[in-house]
């Protein structure tokens, strides 16, 4: 089978790998779509991001739908042809941490596609793949693209638990990537009364528009649009930080009402906060880091029609014109979610212009 492994930054190379049985528990998948993420966008383009650092090829890839083409023994509640969201999230079950039922802070997590432990983990964009049977979500209706969005929405369904009470609340999301436009999604869902959505660019603004934002601001065109929100101490109650940028997060914080929740999910690195603000009106920065039960939550969800996310998958793309679908990814102008159609039956086209 073929395999997307990327070798250091900017070496991407599609690699013949052997293909595994299903043992005791585990299923043998045919992968359908899988969505490029900005991790896997940071290892094609640089070969890591800050202290995590490509130090072997690894197979790239965690956002992936699959048919079920054998159930290994002892598999229960599968049927092989049946199309699954895949959980790209392995934790052990037995740290503290998952004892605690934390299990996105497991100690000894395998979370496909990373870097972070060495040897790496390799990732899910292969066109076959040996999963746990636990980590297959039963996706019976949904098109193979949405049941790769599972995972992303995951992160927006955590994101929006650790949030708090949203019901009736005025929500501000900076940053409308796929994270950004799944919160607006998330937040709707669990009763924002308002949802106003910043970012730098009009493309994307406008998916926000339709994914339901009551407002979209383009902070390049109309930097003093945020600031109204800042008077008598200002508007919402709840911020989702999806950019990592230190000026949208600062912009936030001003705009925040006191005693607002700030839910910061955008990876940037490090970064000064405006902590004067964040003390004198008394605000909560809570991060936000991958998920676990919220995974089947999303499927769910997509399942019973009350969360849509077919307009945010701007394109799809047949495997080998992988390299084309990274940099079609990188391009936040012309891209929302680009997925790679590991059946090749799913890729309408080959390539946009
Ligand atoms: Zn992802
Ligand atoms: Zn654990």
């Amino acid at each position: 089978m073929k395999a997307i492994v990327a070798h250091s930054a900017k070496d991407l190379r599609i690699e013949d790998h052997p293909d595994a049985e299903p043992a005791e528990g585990e299923v043998g998948l045919a992968v359908a779509a899988g969505g490029i993420c900005g991790s896997d966008l940071h290892y094609y383009q640089h070969g890591g991001f800050g202290a995590v650092r490509l130090k072997q090829p690894m197979i790239l890839g965690h956002e992936v739908s699959a048919r079920v083409a054998k159930l290994g023994p002892g598999v229960t509640g599968l049927e092989v042809g049946q199309l699954v969201s895949v959980s790209p999230s392995r934790p052990c079950r037995t740290c503290r941490y998952c004892q605690q039922g934390l299990h996105n802070q497991c100690l000894n997590m395998r979370f496909y596609g990373s870097a972070m432990p060495f040897p790496h983990i390799q990732g899910a964009f292969r066109e076959t793949l040996v999963a746990d049977a636990v980590q297959c979500v039963p996706a019976d209706g949904l098109g193979a693209g949405e049941a790769a969005m599972a995972e992303p929405l995951a992160v927006a369904l955590h994101a929006t638990r650790r949030a708090g009470d949203l019901l009736g609340k005025r929500v501000l999301v900076t940053g409308c990537g796929p994270i950004g436009m799944l919160s607006i999604l998330a937040a709707r869902r669990a009763g924002a009364g308002e949802i106003v959505a910043v970012d730098l660019m009009d493309f994307t603004l406008d998916i926000a528009k339709a994914a339901g934002a009551d407002r979209v601001i383009n902070s390049r065109e109309e930097p003093e649009a945020l600031s109204a929100y800042s008077a008598d101490k200002g508007t919402f109650d709840v911020l989702y930080e999806c950019s990592g940028a230190a000026a949208a997060l600062t912009a936030g914080i001003g705009a925040l009402r006191p005693r607002g929740v700030i839910v910061q999910l955008g990876l940037g690195g490090d970064m000064s906060l405006p902590m004067m603000a964040i003390t004198a009106k008394e605000l909560e920065l809570r991060g936000s880091f991958r998920f676990h039960e919220e995974f089947a939550i999303g499927v769910d969800l997509m399942r019973k029609g009350l969360i849509d996310v077919k307009p945010l998958i701007s394109h799809t793309i047949a495997l080998p014109d992988a390299h084309a679908a990274f940099d079609l990814a990188s391009d936040r102008g012309r891209a929302m979610k680009v997925q790679i159609a590991f059946d090749p039956s799913l890729s309408s086209s080959s390539l946009p212009v």
